[in-house]
C-alpha cells in the first residue's frame, strides 16, 4: 500500500546531471553516475511520492502512457525496495523501459496528478523511476532472456529495426515465430541508432537490448534495403507476414525559402546521422560545426538535439529560432491545463549547455556571401495563427529584418512522412496526405499480409508510441498466423 502522504514529505527531485563544462567535453549520457546505494534511496524517495490513485491518469487513457505502464505498481514496488518484482511489472507492458526512461518526453508526469498545482510538490519523477528499475535490472543481471520454447512454423519478416520494429520482432518472436528484421543501414536501431545523440542515450544501453534479443531468436540482417537488395517477390515467397516499421525520416523541407541551396543549409538529420557515426569511430563527419556560427531553424526535440551536437563539435556560437513565443516555465491554466499535455513546458538538457534561443521568429532568407555560401540569415518577428480550418498560418508581426551570423544552418521543423522508397511502390502502397501509410483496424495495409507500425504508420512520434505500435501489430500479425493471440495490443491504429 503506497504512502498516501509520501509527496508532502518529499518534493520531486530529477536526476541530477553532470557539470556543463564535463558534459561539453565529451559524448557520453548527461546524467551523474550515481554509486549505490546512494542511487536507489534517491529514487526509492522519489517512487514513495505516488499516491496510488483510485484513477491513475498517469497509467493510460487520453493523456496517460500508450503503453499502459502499470505506474503505481512499480512505484509502491521501488518504494519497498522490491526492485526485481517492479523490473517484472515493468517489463510486463513495455518491451524497452531503459529507451523510454531515457527518451521519453513523459506524457505520463503530465497526466499526473500531483502536476496539478506547485504547492503538492510536482509530478511524480516517473520516468527517473522507469530507467533506475530497468538499470538496476541490467546491473543485477535479473533481465531475462526469453525464448519462445514453442516453433509456430510461421516466418515474419520485420522492416526496419527502430522502436516499433524491434518491439514488433521480440513479441512475435516470444509468441514462437521466425522473425528475420532487415535493416538498410550498416547497424542496427534505426533512429535510437542514427537519429539520438549519444549524450542522451549511450548506443551501448541499444547493444544489450539487441544482445537479448538475438539470444530469444530473433534474426538480423543489415545493409539490405528491401525492394532493392531483397526483391519484394522473393520477400512474400519467404515470408508468411511483413511488418513494414520503416519510419517517417523525410524531413520538412523549406525550398521556397531564397537561399535554401547555399552550401551549408542543410536538413537536421543530415548533420545528426553522421554526427552519431562519428560516436561510433566511423571518422570524422562532413557537417562539423566546429569553428562555425551555426543557426538551428526548429525549437522541438529534433533542433535540440542538433543544439547539443553542435555545441560537443565546437561551435562558435549557436542560435535556436522558434515560430512560437517563449514558453512558459510553470504549468499555465489558460494554455497547459491538467490533465492534457503541457509540451509547452518541456525543456532539454541540451538548452542548459548554451546558445541564444529566439523566439516567434522566422526565416526570411538564407544570405550568400558571393561564393555559394551561406554567411547568414535573414529574421523576421512573427506569430503563429490559426485559420478557420485549424491550420496554422505564420503571419509576420513587423517589416523589420534582422540579420544573425551563420556558416551552418540546420533545418528541424518536422518531418513529413516515409521517405520514398521502391518497396512502397512494389507491394503497391499509396501515402495517405499526411505521407504515412494507412492501414485497417488490425494493422493491415491494403496489401494482404503486410502491416505497419511506428512513425510509418503514426507519423514521427514519440519512443514510446512506436513501442506500443509495435506491441500492438504484433497482436495482429500473431492473430492473422494463428487465429488467435494472447499477445497485448496497447493501442489501435489511429
Ligand atoms: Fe502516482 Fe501520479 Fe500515477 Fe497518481 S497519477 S498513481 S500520484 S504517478
Amino acid at each position: 500500500m503506497a504512502d498516501p502522504n509520501g509527496f508532502l514529505k518529499h518534493r520531486r527531485a530529477e536526476a541530477a546531471k553532470r557539470p556543463v563544462d564535463d558534459r561539453l567535453g565529451d559524448w557520453a549520457e548527461v546524467y551523474e553516475a550515481i554509486e549505490q546505494p546512494a542511487r536507489d534511496e534517491q529514487v526509492r524517495t522519489q517512487a514513495a511520492r505516488c499516491m496510488d490513485c483510485g484513477i491513475p491518469f498517469c497509467h493510460s487513457g487520453s493523456a496517460g502512457c500508450p503503453l499502459g505502464n502499470l505506474i503505481p505498481e512499480w512505484n509502491d514496488l521501488v518504494r519497498r525496495g522490491d526492485w526485481e518484482q517492479a523490473s517484472e511489472r515493468l517489463h510486463a507492458t513495455n518491451n524497452f523501459p531503459e529507451f523510454t526512461g531515457r527518451l521519453c518526453p513523459a506524457p505520463c508526469e503530465a497526466a499526473c496528478v500531483l502536476s496539478i498545482s506547485h504547492d503538492s510538490g510536482g509530478a511524480v519523477a516517473i520516468k527517473r523511476v522507469e530507467q533506475a528499475i530497468a538499470d538496476v535490472a541490467w546491473e543485477s543481471g535479473t533481465v531475462e532472456t526469453l525464448p519462445s520454447g514453442i516453433s509456430t512454423g510461421k516466418k515474419v519478416a520485420v522492416v526496419g529495426s527502430g522502436p516499433a520494429g524491434l518491439a514488433a520482432a521480440q513479441q512475435l518472436t516470444r509468441a514462437g515465430h521466425e522473425v528475420t528484421v532487415f535493416e538498410r543501414d550498416d547497424r542496427l536501431g534505426g533512429l535510437l541508432r542514427y537519429g539520438i545523440p549519444e549524450f542522451k542515450m549511450e548506443k551501448k544501453v541499444l547493444d544489450r537490448r539487441l544482445a537479448q534479443l538475438r539470444a530469444e531468436g530473433t534474426r538480423f540482417i543489415t545493409n539490405c534495403e528491401v525492394g532493392v537488395d531483397l526483391p519484394v517477390e522473393k520477400l512474400r515467397a519467404e515470408f508468411d507476414a511483413i511488418v513494414l516499421a520503416v519510419g517517417a525520416l523525410r524531413g520538412r523541407d523549406t525550398p521556397e525559402t531564397p537561399g535554401r541551396q547555399l552550401r551549408g543549409v542543410h536538413l537536421a538529420m543530415e548533420h545528426l546521422v553522421p554526427a552519431n557515426k562519428f560516436c561510433e569511430g566511423d571518422g570524422p563527419t562532413p557537417i562539423d560545426a566546429a569553428g562555425k556560427n551555426v543557426v538551428i531553424i526548429g525549437g522541438g526535440d529534433t533542433g535540440a538535439d542538433c543544439l547539443g551536437t553542435a555545441h560537443r563539435q565546437g561551435a562558435v556560437r549557436v542560435y535556436q529560432l522558434d515560430q512560437y513565443p517563449q514558453p512558459p516555465t510553470v504549468r499555465d491554466d489558460e494554455r497547459s491545463p491538467w490533465p492534457t499535455w503541457p509540451w509547452v513546458l518541456r525543456s532539454y538538457a541540451a538548452h542548459e549547455e548554451g546558445g541564444d534561443r529566439l523566439f516567434a521568429v522566422a526565416v526570411e532568407s538564407f544570405v550568400d556571401d558571393g561564393s555559394g555560401q551561406v554567411k547568414a540569415v535573414r529574421l523576421r518577428k512573427v506569430r503563429v495563427e490559426r485559420d478557420a480550418s485549424g491550420r496554422r498560418r505564420v503571419v509576420p508581426r513587423s517589416e523589420e529584418v534582422e540579420e544573425i551570423p551563420c556558416d551552418l544552418a540546420l533545418l528541424a521543423i518536422g518531418f513529413e512522412g516515409v521517405e520514398h522508397m521502391r518497396l512502397l511502390d512494389d507491394l503497391g502502397l499509396a501515402l495517405t496526405p499526411r505521407g504515412t501509410l494507412s492501414c485497417g483496424t488490425d494493422w493491415q495495409t491494403s496489401s494482404p499480409g503486410v502491416f505497419v507500425c511506428g512513425d510509418a504508420h503514426r507519423g514521427a512520434s514519440l519512443v514510446v508510441w512506436a513501442i506500443a505500435e509495435g506491441r500492438s501489430v504484433a497482436n495482429a500479425v500473431d492473430t492473422y498466423l494463428t487465429g488467435a493471440s494472447d499477445l497485448p495490443a496497447p493501442v489501435h491504429p489511429t
